[in-house]
């Protein structure tokens, strides 16, 4: 691809990142139900299928040697071992989407994002944020889902990847999650009217 094409792609992609506890999800899912032309783009992960997802709908999920290949052979825009799994994003993907008129929204974590913004340096990266590391530990003790030493893991990767200030160019903290709701959009919205596009 000409430099002009990873230009004009970036200008439809969204990276959005944040620790877990932050309500990321919860915004993306919001995003998603109000804007048509946006799409959430599908990584490929080694990691096996969990509860009712299904091989092409959350992921494409292929197994270590298949992932193997496809870094081989170029075929992601980025990818990163996370939590003892690969995940990369297809460059083919990303295109396809863009050439069908949409913009691609990312939930990836803080490698990828570093990687994508060096292929793409154009794309817009979103930063969801706690209030503060108090209430995203308050926040991961509520949900009683993971173990302690998974909640101290988990803070630990948080104050890392907030740390990395240098890669966002936007931040929302997730305080209110109507209020957080609609700066999604509004930078969503943002984003449709750049000029390269
Ligand atoms: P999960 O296994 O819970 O779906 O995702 C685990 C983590 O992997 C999340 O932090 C998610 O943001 C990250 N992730 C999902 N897809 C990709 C990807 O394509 N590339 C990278 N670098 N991270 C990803």
């Amino acid at each position: 691809m000409e430099n002009q094409d990873f230009t004009r792609i970036a200008a439809h992609m969204l990276i959005v990142v944040g620790p877990s506890g932050t309500g990321k999800s919860t915004l993306l899912f919001h995003l998603l139900s109000q804007r048509a032309s946006c799409v959430f783009s599908r990584s490929t992960t080694t990691r096996a299928p969990r509860g009712r997802e299904k091989n092409g709908v959350e992921y494409d999920f292929v197994d270590v040697d298949t992932f193997k290949a496809k870094i081989d052979a170029g075929e992601f825009a980025e990818y990163a071992s996370v939590f003892g799994n690969y995940y990369g994003t297809p460059h083919r993907m990303i295109r396809n989407n863009v050439e069908a008129g949409l913009d691609v929204v990312f939930d990836i974590d803080v490698q990828g994002a570093r990687q994508l913004k060096t292929t793409y340096p154009g794309a817009w990266c979103l930063l969801i944020a706690p209030p503060s590391m108090e209430i995203l530990e308050q926040r991961l003790r509520a949900r009683a889902t993971d173990a302690p030493d998974v909640i101290e893991r988990r803070l630990n990767t948080a104050r890392s990847e907030l740390a990395q200030t240098d890669l966002f160019d936007f931040t929302i903290i997730n305080d209110d999650l109507h209020t957080a709701q609609n700066l999604i959009v509004t930078l969503y919205d943002a984003m449709t009217l750049r000029a390269q596009r």
